[in-house]
């Protein structure tokens, strides 16, 4: 996510890049536990009082529909972004929500340069690749009697 292609992508959507805007993305930019636009706005908020939650889903969504930020996937009603646009899969646990990033050994990439030939004639943007399943902490808590009587 570099100033100079932010600053387009928001020319493009008709906004100036701001410095409220630029502190959202760079929040994105550099989580890696793919939030949601409250999780977001909650962090900058601690920076930037007066910021919106409206101000930071506009953003969010220029940022997704220029291609420098990916909608993973929502989470119990709650979209979940990221600000990392090369191929990558991601592993969602059903019982916590948290996503990981997965290293697939490339399976990933081959998937992305082929799904071409999956659908010829049409335009390809992104493949996603999402594991779904219960993580090791909520496996851990899972089946084990509790303390209450
Ligand atoms: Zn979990
Ligand atoms: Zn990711």
């Amino acid at each position: 996510m570099s100033n100079a292609k932010l600053r387009e992508a928001f020319h493009a959507a008709g906004m100036r890049l701001t410095r409220q805007r630029l502190l959202i993305c760079r929040e994105l930019a550099n989580r890696y536990d793919h939030p949601d636009v409250e999780k977001i706005h909650q962090a900058v908020r601690t920076r930037l009082k007066r910021i919106l939650l409206f101000t930071v889903y506009r953003t969010v969504n220029v940022l997704e529909q220029h291609g420098l930020a990916w909608r993973v996937t929502t989470w119990k009603g709650h979209a979940r972004y990221d600000g990392n646009t090369h191929a990558h899969a991601h592993f969602l646990c059903e019982e916590c929500g948290r996503i990981d990033d997965v290293d697939t050994q490339g399976a990933c990439h081959e998937m992305a340069e082929r799904a071409h030939e999956c659908v010829p004639n049409r335009q390809v943007r992104r493949v996603d690749m999402m594991i779904i399943g219960t993580c090791e902490e909520c496996l851990a808590t899972t089946g084990v009697p509790t303390d209450t009587p």
